[in-house]
């Protein structure tokens, strides 16, 4: 089955944790943690609608001067979520530069700082300087952060000697077009199947027009067939895609079962894996995860899939260590 989610790490793998997720069916972009992200093009970021600190360690934040210098002067809102302390990391961030002569931009940034059991938000407007404003009532948080009909994402607390986010991507019900029902109605594929899948997870009503555009012969053709047509004849629904991300948390009981919980029968699971299980007290002291600990947590969890990142510097010369590692403990099927 194909995936809805197309996620890739930004940087290879000792390089800063950046986890870029497209959703294409709304053509755009969330991205889990943001360390250095040179590599993403301006169209890849100017995609981003909602970014994921799991905390505010250099590695996995120093990206979000680059974020704002592209996004500066796009009529745009960015949401951000991070753990305690979040708002202060972003004011320090905004208050470290000068914002005259930008009365006529629209950038606007949401700041969720998401605690064990409320979300704390402000708004930093860039028409204003980027001056805080809080809200001034906190939300409940029951593990939900951002929740619409396409997908919705949760998060844990884990322990990293400081409070430290971990996130579980998940989507509701999974959309296939099947080819074959399309062509027995008569209907070409192209971009309109898009906006198809976005309507059905909308929940529109049957009657519900949609618009198939097509080109044939160098003319423009346009047919319109009711959404409950379609939904019944082409549309497959199948049991939706999960993508957990954990990174940075020490392997603690505490931290193991909430991992556990959050990546249970992930399809693909992103997991932090800085050293190897010899310099395990290396890792402890650190507060991170050894291969051998990522390994065991995937299969506990029975994730379908496993990508181990963030490999300490020290072993750049034997990355196969913690690859081979992490599979050996795994043992299902590792992504590369
Ligand atoms: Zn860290
Ligand atoms: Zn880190």
């Amino acid at each position: 089955m194909a995936s809805s989610f197309r996620a890739f790490l930004v940087n290879d793998l000792f390089g800063d944790p950046a986890l870029y997720v497209a959703l294409p069916w709304e053509r755009r972009a969330l991205l889990f943690d943001l360390g250095d992200i040179t590599a993403l093009s301006a169209g890849r970021l100017l995609k981003i609608t909602d970014v994921f600190v799991s905390h505010a360690h250099l590695d996995h934040f120093v990206g979000f001067d680059q974020l704002l210098r592209v996004l500066l002067g796009r009529p745009k809102g960015l949401r951000l979520y991070g753990p305690p302390g979040f708002l202060d990391r972003v004011e320090g961030k905004l208050r470290g530069y000068t914002w005259n002569l930008v009365e006529g931009y629209s950038l606007t940034l949401e700041v969720h700082e998401v605690h064990s059991d409320r979300v704390v938000k402000a708004r930093f407007a860039c028409s204003e300087g980027f001056f805080r404003l809080d809200d001034p009532a906190p939300h409940p948080f029951d593990g939900v952060i951002l929740d619409e009909p396409q997908f919705r994402v949760r998060a844990v607390h884990l322990d990293h000697r400081i409070p430290c986010l971990a996130f579980a991507l998940e989507e509701p019900v999974h959309l296939n077009v099947d080819r074959a029902a399309l062509e027995a109605l008569g209907v070409p594929v192209g971009p309109w199947l898009i906006d198809l899948k976005r309507t059905v997870r909308s929940g529109a009503p049957d009657e519900h027009p949609i618009r198939i555009v097509s080109t044939q012969d160098g003319r423009r053709v346009e047919r319109v067939l009711p959404l409950g047509v379609l939904r019944r004849e082409v549309v497959r629904v199948s049991p939706g895609q999960k993508l957990a991300y954990v990174t940075d948390a020490v392997n603690s009981p505490e931290n193991a079962e909430k991992i556990v919980k959050l990546a249970w029968g992930a399809d693909l699971f992103y997991c932090e894996a800085g050293y190897p299980e010899r310099d395990r007290d290396r890792a402890t002291s650190r507060f991170h995860l050894t291969a051998g600990q990522a390994g065991r947590l995937a299969a506990e969890a029975q994730a379908r899939r496993l990508v181990v990142f963030h490999f300490s510097p020290k072993y750049r010369d034997c990355p196969g260590d913690l690859l081979d590692e992490a599979m050996a403990a795994f043992g299902r099927r590792l992504v590369g």
